[in-house]
């Protein structure tokens, strides 16, 4: 930064340079005809010339190095910021508009940084022109000065303008995004509904308002120049008819004039990049606030980490007063939920669809925190412990399988990356995995795609069951892992379930009663609250919710 600085400083006086020598090549060599000159001021010229290329290529060189340097670490910070984000976070905003923070956005704050060191050498070449213009003819560059408050004015207006329209531009970019990443992590759905059209009617409306501000911010942005240029014209009329009154009787040397006109021509494009570069920044300003506001989110969870080492083996976890909302002033999706679960033993949370089966289930690796109650594991409200050894030990495999793009291999060791070749197969075997897996073309080393959508829903899910196997955590939770397949690749499924289940205290959510039938406990959720407790037979007597959940499923099964 400082050597473009430096740069630009050197740039501008190369220009009040030029301006200045224009009096001696007008009064030498063209008035009083001194061929001595004629040779040194061209190559004066040259030299000059070479000089102003050399900076004024140092200086953009420089500058663009910094400005992509700068979206290098901008983006690194944002992204590390928002990864370590609650999950809160992610489901309050659409993917797209966080996308478009990260790519959007920081290209806006870092085209400003090229744009200040321009303005600022726009603002050191005005001084040194201004100088020459003084040095000419205080009289006439008194006049000029006069004339140039007419220039900001309407620099000030069509600036605040400029933000304006930038920032919302900006914000129906995200929204634009957004309806990008929808459309297309939907297509299944859209096509099923053909539903094509209304998608792109969707699209379209996105893109016209994003573009309708470009335009509008296009249009201050141009206007800008011509305006500046035209008010401009009005002082040049009037400089002309004094200087050349003066010349004219002989107060002062065409040379001195030409000399004069020439810097306050030259006056002009710095000050119109000074205009320019505002439009550039405030632009800028409206982004980086944007920027800066993501990278100030308060972190609820990892701001006030606990201390504690949290090993969960051989300890038995505990809900106690637990209840749970998911924003202030919504109403309670859990209500004082009181549960015990010994270490190594099955808890299955059952009940209607909305019950609150998954916030629970959520609330254990604190991807949400408790409204007010505790959770303890081992005694120890989990609040107290390092939120990430606590992850550590919590193993999760939900109904839809995520797959990274990457090998299988790679998508198994996941949590490891030290692992070794004989625990990734000794994992696939246990999650009955390793039979399909080798009969892939190229084994292990067969990459999954994106969502891995070359594999069938069960072998996708049994690859995140080898998964948690090698993350060999003591605690589990399965959300309704096996609710998506059909009752062939359940089977199997249920089977590395079991394998995986061993030892561990797990809890598991499930539509399909069979899966649960031989729990330790089953809690019976309704809405939000604990019915009923208890081993399957007790149950059926119990709970009026978990019979008409069995009698359905009894029904369904009949069908
Ligand atoms: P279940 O798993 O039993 O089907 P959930 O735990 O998913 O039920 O949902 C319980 C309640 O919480 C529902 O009323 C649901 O609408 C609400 N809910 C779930 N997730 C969120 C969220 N991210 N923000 C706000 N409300 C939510």
């Amino acid at each position: 930064m400082a050597f473009a600085v430096l740069s630009s400083i050197l740039t501008a006086g190369t220009d009040g340079a030029l301006a200045y020598i224009v009096k001696p090549v007008m009064d030498n060599i063209f008035i009083e005809k001194n061929s001595g000159l004629l040779v040194f001021l061209p190559v004066l010229v040259i030299i000059i010339y070479f000089a102003k290329g050399l900076f004024r290529f140092t200086q953009n060189y420089i500058m663009r190095y910094v400005g992509q340097k700068v979206i290098e670490a901008l983006r690194n910070a944002m992204f590390t910021k928002m990864v370590y984000l609650p999950v809160k976070f992610f489901s309050d905003q659409p993917t797209g508009v966080l996308m478009s923070r990260i790519t959007n956005d920081i290209n806006l704050v870092q085209s400003s940084i090229p744009t200040m060191i321009n303005m600022f050498r726009a603002i050191i070449t005005v001084i040194s022109l201004v100088g020459v213009v003084f040095y000419m003819n205080w009289k006439l560059a008194l006049l000029a000065i006069v004339c140039y408050p007419l220039f900001i004015h309407p620099l000030f207006v069509i600036s605040k303008k400029i933000r304006n329209y930038s920032r919302k531009g900006q914000e129906r970019m995200g929204g634009l995004n957004s309806t990008l990443q929808e459309a297309f992590s939907g297509i299944r759905v859209v096509k099923a509904f053909v539903n094509e059209n209304q998608e792109i009617n969707k699209f379209k409306k996105a893109n016209s308002e994003a573009i309708n501000f470009e335009i509008k911010t296009i249009l201050a942005g141009e206007i800008t120049s011509p305006l500046m240029e035209f008010i401009g014209a009005f002082g040049i009329a009037a400089i002309v008819y004094v200087g050349g009154t003066q010349v004219i009787n002989g107060s002062i040397t065409p040379g001195a004039f030409f000399s004069f006109l020439a810097a306050l021509t030259m006056v002009y494009q710095p000050v119109k990049d000074i205009g320019n570069a505002n439009n550039v920044i405030q632009s800028a300003i409206a982004a980086s606030q944007r920027v800066f506001s993501m990278l100030d989110e308060k972190n609820d969870i990892l701001d006030s980490d606990g201390t504690l080492p949290c090993d969960a083996k051989n300890k038995d976890i505990e809900f106690k007063n637990v209840c749970f909302r998911y924003a202030d002033g919504e109403p309670y999706v859990l209500n004082n939920i009181n549960i015990k679960v010994k270490s190594g033993s099955t808890v299955a949370f059952v009940g209607q669809s909305g019950a609150g089966k998954s916030t629970m289930a959520n609330l254990i690796p604190r991807f949400y925190d408790v409204t007010s109650g505790e959770i303890l594991i081992g005694g120890v409200n989990i609040k107290d412990y390092q939120v990430h050894s606590l992850r550590r030990n919590i193993g999760v495999v939900s109904q839809e399988p995520f797959l990274f793009d990457d090998t299988i291999r790679n998508n198994i060791a996941y949590a490891n990356e030290s692992i070794k070749e004989e625990e990734i197969l000794a994992a696939a075997r246990a999650a009955y995995a390793d039979e399909f897996i080798k009969n892939l073309p190229e084994g292990y080393d067969t990459m999954t795609g994106e969502r891995g959508v070359r594999l069938s829903g069960g072998q996708k899910q049994r690859l995140t069951i080898a998964r948690a196997l090698i993350k060999n955590p003591p605690v589990l939770i399965l959300d309704e892992a096996t609710s998506s397949l059909d009752t062939e690749s359940e089977r199997v499924v249920q089977k590395a379930l079991d394998n995986l289940m061993a030892g561990r205290t797990s809890f598991v959510i499930a539509h399909r009663l069979s899966t649960v039938l031989g729990a330790d406990m089953i809690v019976v959720l309704n809405d939000g609250k604990v019915e009923a407790m208890g081993r399957h037979n007790e149950l059926l007597e119990s709970s009026a919710t978990y019979k008409k959940l069995y009698e359905m499923q009894f029904g369904e099964a009949q069908e």
